[in-house]
């Protein structure tokens, strides 16, 4: 069986945790998009870990932990990932690395600097990773596939084609020093031993155990609002954080994704640019920012302070709709126990009109919070293990955001830890 797990929102709704979770019982757990953009905070018997490019699943000893073909795959990062965990007790992990998984070269990571530079105020706020230009390489049939690195004439020829192009850049552009193809090909070179061990036809691997009943996460980086095609364009990431990519990015038949938990944050936050119509600021957003997560909203990656809002209904519903929700997971909501009410936004007034659809970009720019105030719980929930033992304001919240979202909420997070949650 295979099981989508994905956020609803802007990222950070706490996927990891509740991948974590669920790979005790998985065989096999498959990051699909993205790269190393984006953390994910873990909190388990081994300590705290903030994963980039890992499955949150290589904790432990019986899962097989996959990186996809639709990775942006930094090779370094990952040996360095996994030594880094490794360095911290957790057990040597099985990992597998796509050998149609595309290489996320060192130039990425410059062009993605240079650009947000050139950019200046008008940036993406991107966390410089290489994400953008990599994906846009990819599409341009530029890009290097893992299996490229097992062909030394060729690829030699296809660096020095890329340096040319890259140079032009670099020179008219960025005025900034060029590649050198010599210095290029040897890192390639490099990068293959690196990534040897873990190379494998992913798709077969997975339609064989698909064949032999095997349990499969498939893991989604950020949330539906930073989808490319669905979410609040341009301000988006650059791959598909949705559960339908899943199948594509990790080559599986679409059919066969037969449960998507999308994760929801019982509160919003978000990094980077873009309309975020729940926004809260000043010392509101302040204590809520200091409150959140499992110590406060900042950046996995970056470190730097996230944007904080109230619980956005319509953006809510509209991304567990695009997701294809099949049941929700409520996170986060210990961190809502020191307020008196907890404003939820319920819809978007715009041009005068209140809608609850979410709208496209332009439209969104112009959108005001609607606000529906609900009655807080005023004590800490974490340690509660059943819902019915939950104060009643606080299943009013859950029970409330239920029905805005029209999609089932099996589990409801209560804490960081991987048995801080709530089965209903
Ligand atoms: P992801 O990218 O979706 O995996 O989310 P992040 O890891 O960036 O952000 C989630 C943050 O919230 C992490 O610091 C988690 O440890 C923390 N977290 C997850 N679930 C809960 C919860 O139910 N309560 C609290 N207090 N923190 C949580």
């Amino acid at each position: 069986m295979v099981r989508a797990i994905v956020g609803a929102n802007w990222g950070d709704e706490g996927k990891g945790k509740i991948t974590d979770m669920l790979a005790k019982e998985s065989d096999i757990i498959i990051r699909f998009q993205g790269g190393s953009n984006a953390g994910h905070t873990i909190i388990n018997n081994y300590g705290r870990f903030a994963l980039h490019l890992l499955p949150s699943g290589v904790f432990y000893q019986h899962t097989t932990s996959v990186i996809g073909n639709g990775v942006a795959l930094n090779i370094p990062y990952l040996v360095k990932e996994i030594k880094s965990i490794v360095d911290q007790g957790v057990p040597e992990p099985k990992i597998l690395v796509s050998d149609r998984a595309q290489i996320l070269m060192p130039y990425h990571i410059l062009f993605d600097e240079y650009e947000e530079e050139r950019l200046g105020g008008k940036s993406f706020g991107s966390t410089k990773s290489g994400i953008a230009p990599f994906y846009s390489d990819k599409y341009a049939k530029i890009g290097f596939q893992v299996s490229e690195l097992f062909d030394e004439a060729a690829l030699k020829e296809k660096v020095y084609r890329i340096c040319e192009m890259k140079n032009v850049m670099l020179e008219h552009l960025y005025h900034k020093p060029l590649l050198n193809p010599e210095e290029l090909y040897a890192t390639m070179l490099e990068y293959r031993d690196m990534v040897k061990p873990y190379v494998c036809d992913v798709s077969k691997f997975l339609y064989e155990a698909i064949k032999a009943g095997k349990n499969i996460l498939l893991e989604g980086q950020l949330g539906s609002l930073k989808d490319p095609d669905h979410g609040i364009y341009p301000m988006v990431t650059s791959s598909s954080t949705l559960a339908a990519y899943g199948a594509i990015g990790a080559g599986i038949p679409p059919y066969e994704i037969k449960r998507i938990t999308t994760v929801v944050k019982a509160y919003s936050s978000a990094v980077g640019a873009g309309a975020f119509v729940s926004e809260i600021f000043g010392e509101e957003a302040d204590e809520l920012r200091k409150r959140g997560g499992d110590h406060g909203e900042f950046g996995a990656t970056t470190g730097r302070p996230r944007r904080m809002g109230w619980f956005d209904a319509v953006a809510t519903r509209y991304g567990c709709r695009i997701q294809g929700a099949t049941e929700a997971a409520l996170t986060v909501l210990d961190v809502l126990g020191y307020l008196d009410e907890i404003p939820v936004c319920v819809g978007y007034e715009i041009d005068g009109q209140v809608t609850k659809d979410f709208p496209t970009t332009v439209q969104l720019e112009k959108a005001k919070p609607v606000f529906e105030k609900l009655p807080g719980w005023k004590c800490d929930i974490r340690g509660i293990r059943n819902y019915e033992d939950l104060p009643e304001n606080c299943r009013k919240y859950v029970e409330f955001i239920e029905k805005e979202i029209e999609t089932p909420i099996t589990m409801v997070s209560n804490g960081p830890g991987r048995d801080e949650i709530i089965y209903r």
